[in-house]
């Protein structure tokens, strides 16, 4: 009997999560440049969170969630995104209040669950590094949100990447839109796919996101949004892109992009890569404003402003951009211990040099001294302390440092009161 992970996960091993850590400790980094704090909420929430913001009639609610009874029979759900919840905890915890920063910026990462067609770039359990700002309708605040994804994407060293904008306007546009598209569709009905057919009347908008062959031709001759835009909306979206265009950032605007979750209004955006090899996967993030789902959740009326990363996305361009990550990997001291004699005290002395606030490592497969120096070599160790049965009932211990090839031998008593500076001895180039 073996066993596999469930379809659709993945084992980050570790070297692979040398990767993660350096996408999401650069993204805490620069995240607090702006002033973002890490908000941490339940893997899982309770289903109506989710079905409420989300929306009933959105892919995700209703097709991809991972919901359960639980032993209270409580309907619990795992949560398929980040946004929900972060709204939920704000409502929840009263982040609104006079005594806290407006906007609210908080940012989050890590797993979320959608029950979809497992390919690559598309899993089950996946990562997401995401933010939201609450509290400002504040155009700049659009842009600087989206600067900042971009900002980000530059750091971790990514070159072909592009930011794409559309407005989803008010309400006021939402419904003259809807109308409009309703009445361009609804003649080419019997022609959509089944699924966009059930869209066409639930929710019209989703079928611009349709991933299906069979609808493509209909979607690309559709009305665009941007003629049906409010007074309001229209000024809101002409205030982004003027701010876009003061900062010099470059954007392309794409009237047909819809976002898959309800809530949003006004300004969405994606930013895609253009590195060969993400086939359709090639959102590497996505966002936008939201301005209805603070006062949806139960709490007072907020806008909101956001984006989610996809982490494996994410990798996969810094892969096939082949941008290197740099790694830690180090190792200060690593001790050979050579025969049965010096099992103890080469423990003792591993702990000591940790102690003194060094990485160290031994053998602990009883290997001869040759096997244990190709250990140390390998770990790339910066010194190696080599300790025999003879030096062990002398106090001594030989060092020898990989980066000077100076050689000593100490006593075993300076190893433990002052490895400190045997270490800085040792590491320090000679001149003669
Ligand atoms: P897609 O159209 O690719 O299904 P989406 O609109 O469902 O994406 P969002 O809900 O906006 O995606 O999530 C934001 C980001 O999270 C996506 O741009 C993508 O990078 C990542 N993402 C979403 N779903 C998955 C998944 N199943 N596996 C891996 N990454 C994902
Ligand atoms: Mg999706």
């Amino acid at each position: 009997m073996s066993y596999q992970r469930p379809k659709g996960t993945n084992d980050i091993l570790p070297g692979e999560s040398d990767n993660w850590l350096f996408i999401e400790e650069t993204a805490r980094l620069l995240f607090n440049d702006y002033q973002y704090q890490e908000i941490r909420t339940p893997i899982f929430e309770h289903y109506e969170v989710i079905a409420r913001s989300v929306g009933d009639t959105t892919d995700i609610v209703s097709k991809e969630m991972y919901d359960f009874y639980d032993k209270g029979d409580r309907h619990v759900t795992l949560r398929p995104e980040g946004t929900a919840p972060v709204v939920r905890a704000f409502v929840e915890n009263k982040l609104f209040g006079p005594e806290y920063q407006k906007p609210y910026k908080a940012f989050y990462m890590g797993p979320m669950f959608r029950y979809e067609r497992p390919q690559k770039g598309r899993l089950r359990q996946f990562h997401q590094i995401g933010v939201e700002a609450l509290g400002s309708e504040n155009p700049t605040l659009d842009v600087e949100t989206m600067s900042m994804a971009m900002d980000y994407f530059k750091q971790l060293g990514l070159k072909n990447i592009r930011l794409v904008i559309n407005s989803l306007g008010d309400k006021e546009t939402r419904q003259n839109y809807r109308q409009a598209l309703i009445d361009y569709l609804l003649p080419h009905e019997n022609e959509l796919s089944e699924d966009s057919k059930r869209r066409l009347h639930e929710n019209p908008l989703r079928v611009l996101d349709s991933k299906d062959k069979k609808d493509q031709k209909f979607v690309t001759d559709a009305p665009s949004i941007l003629d049906y835009l409010s007074p309001y909306a229209k000024e809101y979206f002409e205030q982004v892109t003027k701010t876009l265009d003061h900062l010099g950032t470059p954007y392309e605007i794409d009237h047909r992009m819809v976002r898959g979750l309800d809530y949003y209004m006004h300004t969405i955006f994606e930013i895609m890569s253009d590195a060969p090899g993400m086939g359709s996967q090639s959102t590497i993030c996505a966002g936008g404003r939201y301005d209805g789902l603070v006062e949806e959740l139960g709490g007072p009326q907020t806008p909101g402003i956001g984006f989610a990363m996809g982490e494996e996305r994410i990798l996969m361009t810094l892969a096939q951009e082949d941008v290197l990550i740099p790694v830690a990997k180090q190792l200060d001291a690593y001790v050979v211990g050579i025969g049965a004699l010096t099992n103890i005290e080469s423990l003792k002395i591993v702990q000591s040099i940790r102690n003194f606030g060094f990485s160290a490592d031994r053998d602990f497969m009883d290997r001869k001294a040759k096997a244990q120096f190709k250990s140390a070599d390998k770990a790339g160790a910066k010194l190696i302390l080599t300790l025999g049965e003879a030096e062990l009932e002398n106090g001594t211990i030989n060092v020898k440092s990989s980066a000077t090839r100076a050689e000593k031998t100490f006593p075993l008593t300076e190893i433990y009161h002052h490895f400190d500076e045997i270490y800085d001895e040792m590491m320090t180039p000679v001149f003669d």
